[in-house]
C-alpha cells in the first residue's frame, strides 16, 4: 500500500521551485531549448527513457517556425543560461518536443499526458503586485512570460513523473509524458502526432490551469467545445511611389490589405454553429509620403465544427485574393497553425469523475465545461480517438490575476499539488495492479 497525498505533500516546495524557475527562463514557440533540456535532465534522473528532437518532432509537420535567425539567437541563449550543449545540440532548428518513457514491462495499456513547454511574447509586469515581480522570479527574458500557465504545467508534469516512477513494482503498461513545443498559435502538436508518438496510447489526458475555473479544489473532468481553428500570416506587395509626384505609379498594398481586412471581419455567419474571424496585427508602410508597397497580416478563423472553419477559411481566401486584384498587388498566405475541434470521452471523463472522489483537496467538480477557444491539444486527442482509444482534457481551478495572455498574469501555486493528485490517481486508475487481498 502506499499513500499518494503523502508523496505528493513531500514534493510540494519542489512543485514550487520548477514553477519558479521555468517561470523565470520563459521561451517562446518553438525555442523552448532551455526549457526542454531541463525537463530531459529531470526525467532521466528520475529514471526515464527520454526521447528528444527530431525523432520525436516532425519536421515538415512544424507550422510557424520563427526566422532562422530567432532560433539561432534563442539556441545562443539557452546555452549561457545553463543548457547542456550535448542534450540542445540535437534541438537546434527547432525541434524542441521531449518524450518521456515508463515501461513497466509488465502488459497493460499505454497512457499519455502532454503537457506544453512555450511561454508568450508579452513582456511581464514590474509592478509590486505581480507576485512573480514581488517573489523575484520574474522573466529573465525581455518581452517573453509565462503568462499563460505552462510554467505550472511543466511542474505537475515533472511531479507526477517524479512520483509515478516510484510505483514501478505497483503499476502495468506504459506510460508516456509528451512534452510538446509551440502550443500558443497551436503550431506544435501535430508536429508530435506526425512523428507517431501518440499511435499507440490508448489513454491521452491533458489539461490547463484556469481557464475560468476560478477556485482552488475546483476540477472539471472534461472540455468540449473546442473551435476548429486556422492561421495564416498574409502579406501584399504592390510597389512604392511618391504620393504627391506620381500616386498613379505605385500600388497601394496597405489599401488592399485594409479592403481585405473590413471585408474579412464581414463574413457572414453560419447557420450551422458558431464562427470567428480575427485580424489581430496590421503592419505596412514606408513612410508618410509614399504610396506603402508592403502591408502584413495576421489573420485566425474558427468553427465549431470543421466544416464551418473550412466554410471560414474558403470566403477568407476569397477576399485575400479579391483585394489583391483590386489594388493590382500580389499577395502570398502562410499556413501559421491549425487545430480541430474535439470532445472528451465520457468513458474517461467519469473515470477522472469517480477518481475525485477521493480526493479531500478537491472541493467541487464539474462533469464538463465548453471551451470556447482553441487548443492544438486537440489533433493529439482525435488521433488517438480515431485509433480506438479514450482522451480527456481537465481544468484546474485557480484563481487568475491579470487574465490569461496578460503582463500581470499569475495563477495560485496552490493548484500544483492538487493537478499533480488528480492526474497521479487517475492514472493509477488505469494502470495499478490488483494489491494482493483487495
Ligand atoms: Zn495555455
Amino acid at each position: 500500500m502506499f499513500n499518494i497525498s503523502l508523496f505528493v505533500a513531500e514534493i510540494e516546495e519542489q512543485l514550487k521551485l520548477w514553477r519558479r524557475e521555468f517561470h523565470k527562463f520563459p521561451e517562446a514557440s518553438w525555442t523552448e531549448y532551455r526549457t526542454a533540456c531541463e525537463v530531459v535532465k529531470n526525467l532521466e534522473t528520475m529514471g526515464y527513457e527520454v526521447l528528444w528532437g527530431p525523432s520525436v518532432v516532425s519536421a515538415e509537420a512544424r507550422m510557424g517556425l520563427p526566422p532562422q535567425e530567432i532560433l539561432e539567437q534563442s539556441w545562443q541563449r539557452a546555452l549561457k543560461q545553463g543548457a547542456d550543449p550535448k542534450i540542445i545540440n540535437t534541438m537546434q532548428g527547432g525541434f524542441t518536443g521531449v518524450l518521456g518513457l515508463f515501461k513497466t514491462c509488465r502488459p497493460g495499456p499505454t497512457v499519455a499526458l502532454r503537457f506544453e513547454l512555450d511561454a508568450l511574447e508579452i513582456a511581464e509586469s514590474d509592478a509590486e503586485s505581480h507576485y512573480p515581480f514581488r517573489e523575484k522570479f520574474s522573466s529573465l527574458n525581455p518581452g517573453i512570460m509565462h503568462a499563460c500557465g505552462h510554467d505550472g504545467h511543466l511542474a505537475i508534469g515533472l511531479g507526477v513523473a517524479k512520483i509515478l516512477i516510484k510505483l514501478k513494482e505497483h503499476l502495468a503498461g506504459t506510460i508516456k509524458l509528451i512534452f510538446q513545443p509551440a502550443e500558443e498559435g497551436v503550431r506544435g502538436a501535430q508536429s508530435m502526432v506526425e512523428a507517431g508518438v501518440l499511435d499507440d496510447v490508448d489513454y491521452f489526458i491533458s489539461g490547463h490551469i484556469g481557464l475560468g475555473v476560478n477556485n482552488i479544489g475546483e476540477i472539471v473532468c472534461g472540455s468540449e467545445g473546442f473551435l476548429d481553428t486556422s492561421k495564416y500570416d498574409v502579406e501584399y506587395i504592390g510597389s512604392s511611389a511618391h504620393a504627391g509626384h506620381n500616386p498613379e505609379n505605385g500600388k497601394n498594398a496597405l489599401l488592399a490589405a485594409a479592403t481585405a481586412i473590413i471585408n474579412l471581419h464581414a463574413i457572414s455567419r453560419h447557420g450551422q454553429g458558431s464562427s470567428r474571424v480575427n485580424v489581430g496585427t496590421l503592419n505596412s508602410g514606408n513612410g508618410r509620403n509614399l504610396i506603402p508597397s508592403w502591408a502584413k497580416y495576421t489573420l485566425e478563423t474558427r468553427g465549431e465544427t470543421e466544416e464551418i472553419n473550412k466554410y471560414m477559411v474558403e470566403k477568407a481566401k476569397r477576399i485575400i485574393q479579391g483585394a489583391a486584384e483590386m489594388y493590382d498587388v500580389s499577395f502570398n498566405i502562410r499556413k501559421m497553425g491549425s487545430a480541430h475541434g474535439a470532445v472528451s470521452n465520457d468513458q474517461l471523463i467519469s473515470l477522472v469523475a469517480k477518481t475525485l472522489d477521493d480526493i479531500s483537496d478537491v472541493k467541487k467538480v464539474h462533469l464538463k465545461k465548453q471551451f470556447t477557444a482553441s487548443e492544438d491539444v486537440t489533433n493529439m486527442m482525435r488521433l488517438v480517438q480515431d485509433k480506438g482509444g479514450l482522451a480527456t482534457y481537465l481544468l484546474f481551478g485557480s484563481e487568475i490575476t491579470g487574465g490569461h495572455h496578460q503582463g500581470n498574469f499569475d495563477f495560485d501555486e496552490k493548484v500544483l499539488p492538487i493537478a499533480t493528485r488528480v492526474l497521479l490517481e487517475t492514472i493509477l486508475r488505469i494502470v495499478r495492479l490488483p494489491e494482493r487481498g483487495e
